[in-house]
């Protein structure tokens, strides 16, 4: 009887699986396999939120598997000690993963392959599984990667054609498929008290109801901050618990302009996965160099501490920052802001800003965070680097009623609609309490940047 092991990474889920679908159209058994890997903790990769919305994940992948006759088998230790000694004592032959494009990912396929090569086991490791298309897969002529968006989309969307694969019906797990007890999101210290509930059957719902109610006006609303009305799937795309083709399919089935601007959002995500893939060292060096001298950490503590904990004076960035720590998540729209306010209003490295935003977001990825990073420091793929975003004009224009702004600070609830965005030019008595008064003025910030870019 033929085993298989399915090693589960980044694709915490059952639908649309292809490294499953094939174990299973091969192996009469499989064991659906998680490894707690120490070396991800070792580098400071085990923010609290992530694994609080992980251990949910852990939970609702072994319940569906329960409910088709499975189980999922959990183990703490090196990835290849641990796929090993599970494979060879349920008699296993092949292993079955998806690709990743991370250094990280690719260090581990690489040992496992070698591991395993020693022991007679065959791994397959699957293209297309994390992203709707392969990192690859589409390459402009002479280059490995497209550095532009805009002709990647192009291609992108022509090459969308894998079709996605349904989840199994029937799972049989080998009794010697011996496992721990599942994390717990209890036992996780330090969760934002706003942490949405991770897993699967979660990300699924989420998507039903978000096509129900906002799909359609996802054009229109998408960078209105005080609407939330983005889909908010981030966190399952990045443990996988959504497949991003199903998602391609299933808002194209609706049709509309709000599915085709979800649908390039999506392919956005695949754009980093492509570049990253090809330069796997931009995960911490600039993309493209602007020969920047950043302040450093000690000139600028006290700017980056007021950045981090949300209190810059400026309300849009601060309202961005507690929606941070609150929620582990920020929209899209804020993402920018407080970026471009750290890196060029304060001109402090990106790389700083990436690590505050990797220790709580709920979606933290190498792959988006430090590439929108140097996407918004200008030393990544932006083709208009040196732009700098106003936190008063980016509030008049997305939060104009100042709505998002009073939601996350509560100071600013009693100031006028006109004010909320410039408190600090309120009269005396009006002056709301509390609330700091702004850490850089907005000219000499921007001045700075400018003559650091060369651009005075
Ligand atoms: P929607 O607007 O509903 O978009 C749908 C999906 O498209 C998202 O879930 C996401 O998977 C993808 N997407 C949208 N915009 C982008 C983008 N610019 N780059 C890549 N994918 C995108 N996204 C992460 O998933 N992880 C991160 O660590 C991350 N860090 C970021 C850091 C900065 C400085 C910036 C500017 C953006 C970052 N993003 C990151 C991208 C984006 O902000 C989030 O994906 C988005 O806000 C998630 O909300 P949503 O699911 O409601 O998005």
């Amino acid at each position: 009887m033929t085993v298989a092991v399915v090693l589960f990474t980044s694709d915490l889920r059952l639908h649309d699986h292809p490294p499953l679908h094939t174990a299973l159209a091969s192996a009469r058994e499989i064991v659906p396999l998680f490894v707690r890997d120490p070396a991800v903790a070792a580098a400071g990769f085990d923010a609290p939120n992530r694994l609080a919305f992980l251990a949910d994940c852990l939970h609702d992948l072994d319940a569906s598997l329960r409910e088709r006759g499975g189980r999922l088998v959990v183990r703490s230790g090196p990835v290849p000690r641990e796929v090993g000694a599970v494979a060879e004592a349920c008699g296993a032959t092949q292993v079955h993963v998806a690709k990743g494009v991370t250094a990280y990912a690719r260090q581990r396929e690489k040992r496992l392959r070698t591991y395993l090569a020693g022991r007679g086991i065959e791994l397959y490791a699957h293209d297309g599984v994390i992203t709707a298309v392969a990192p690859g897969a589409v390459t402009p002529a002479g280059s490995d990667h497209y550095a532009v968006f805009t002709p990647y989309f192009r291609r992108w969307s022509q090459e969308l054609t894998r079709v996605t694969v349904p989840a199994p019906r029937t799972v049989r797990v080998p009794a010697a498929a011996r496992g721990e007890e599942l994390p717990s999101r209890d036992g996780t210290p330090e969760v934002s008290p706003g942490l949405p509930d991770g897993g699967e059957t979660a990300g699924r719902e989420q998507f039903s109801r978000w096509v129900r109610r906002d799909l359609s006006d996802y054009e229109d609303l998408h960078d209105d901050l005080a609407g939330d009305a983005t889909s908010r799937l981030s966190p399952y795309l990045h443990f996988g618990a959504l497949s991003a083709a199903e998602l391609v399919h299933g808002a194209r089935a609706h049709g509309g302009a709000g599915a085709e601007a979800f649908v390039r959002q999506l392919c956005w995500r695949d754009f980093h996965h492509q570049v990253l893939a090809a330069r796997p060292g931009v995960s911490t060096e600039d993309y493209r160099t602007r020969n920047d001298r950043w302040r450093t950490e000690d000139e600028a503590a006290k700017d980056i501490e007021a950045w981090r904990e949300g209190r810059t004076g400026y309300p849009l960035v601060d309202a961005a920052m507690r929606q941070l720590r609150h929620e582990g998540w920020m929209h899209n729209r804020a993402r920018l802001l407080t970026a471009s306010f750290l890196t060029k209003t304060l001109y402090v490295d990106w790389r700083v800003g990436a690590r505050h935003f990797l220790d709580l977001l709920v979606d933290g990825d190498v792959v988006n965070n430090q590439l929108n990073w140097q996407w918004v420091a200008g030393t990544g793929t932006d083709t208009r680097p040196h732009r700098v975003l106003n936190p008063v004009v980016q509030g008049k224009r997305f939060d104009p009623r100042g709505a998002y702004v009073r939601r996350w600070l509560p100071e600013l609830r009693g100031v006028k609609d006109a004010l909320v965005h410039e408190p600090w030019r309120l009269s005396g008595d009006e002056r709301a309490t509390g609330y700091p008064a702004p850490v850089v003025d907005l000219g000499e910030g921007l001045a700075r940047f400018k003559r650091a870019r060369g651009r005075d």
